[in-house]
């Protein structure tokens, strides 16, 4: 079969001879894609949207020798509002990074497509704040990728969890009590009210989850993050 039908979202794109690129694309079903999309640099080319990052669309590719080429793209959804806002912009690279360190060639993603979907329409268009969107993501992120944490009891002493938080430690799968912690890093440190709003997301989603933490602990969660997939993401 030369011709290949997938939706997609790119996660990214560079520059390659005069006028075309290289798109590293995420399909549900098919994992990451590589593919040259030629003459999209040219200012009314017809795939000049198909080959921008975080273009969601129907694409049409051509398999030839091992190599992939887009021959058409439909555009379901540019996310056209997080060019206008740099902030987003940078959640959404986040999630693009993360993306990309985990997705393999022909190995199908269909949880993380649709976590990734959504995600960048509640950035795009949703009145949400970009860190809560980005944690949700990587909450769920670990979760589809083997590492959910524990964040009910102490992954120490299996008490479960008091109103005073707790530390959330990757090498422990999960988050270990005060008493228990005394030698964990402070940069580790949740709160009750932080622990529950995770557990709300894990449970209920963030669309559901009434309401947000006086501080979204972002940072924490991309640190878990990084651990467990052994390498760095990008700084929000
Ligand atoms: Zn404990």
């Amino acid at each position: 079969m030369p011709y290949l039908n997938c939706q997609a979202i790119v996660l990214r794109r560079n520059d390659y001879r005069e006028n075309d690129r290289m798109l590293t694309l995420f399909s549900p079903e098919h994992g990451r894609v590589d593919a040259l999309c030629r003459g999209c640099r040219k200012p009314k080319g017809p795939l000049l949207s198909a080959s921008e990052v975080f273009t969601m669309g129907e694409y049409v590719l051509f398999e030839s020798k091992g190599r992939k080429t887009v021959q058409s793209c439909n555009v379901i959804e540019s996310f056209y509002p997080l060019r206008l806002d740099y902030e987003r912009l940078r959640h959404a690279a986040l999630m693009a990074a993360a993306c990309l360190k985990t997705i393999q060639p022909e190995e199908p993603m269909g949880h993380l497509y649709i976590l990734l979907a959504r995600s960048l329409k509640r950035l795009a268009y949703e009145d949400l704040p970009a860190d809560a969107v980005s944690a949700a993501f990587l909450l769920h992120f670990v979760t589809i990728n083997g590492f959910k944490p524990r964040l009910n009891h102490c992954s120490r002493c299996e008490k479960t969890m008091g109103e005073g938080g707790g530390y959330l430690l990757p090498d422990e799968d999960g988050v270990c009590c005060l008493s228990c912690g005394k030698d964990a890093p402070k940069r580790s440190y949740l709160t009750f009210e932080q622990l529950s709003w995770f557990r709300e997301i894990l449970s209920r989603g963030i669309d559901k989850t009434a309401s947000l933490p006086n501080q979204v602990p972002l940072k924490i969660l991309k640190q878990y993050t990084e651990a467990k997939i052994e390498s760095a993401l990008p700084e929000v």
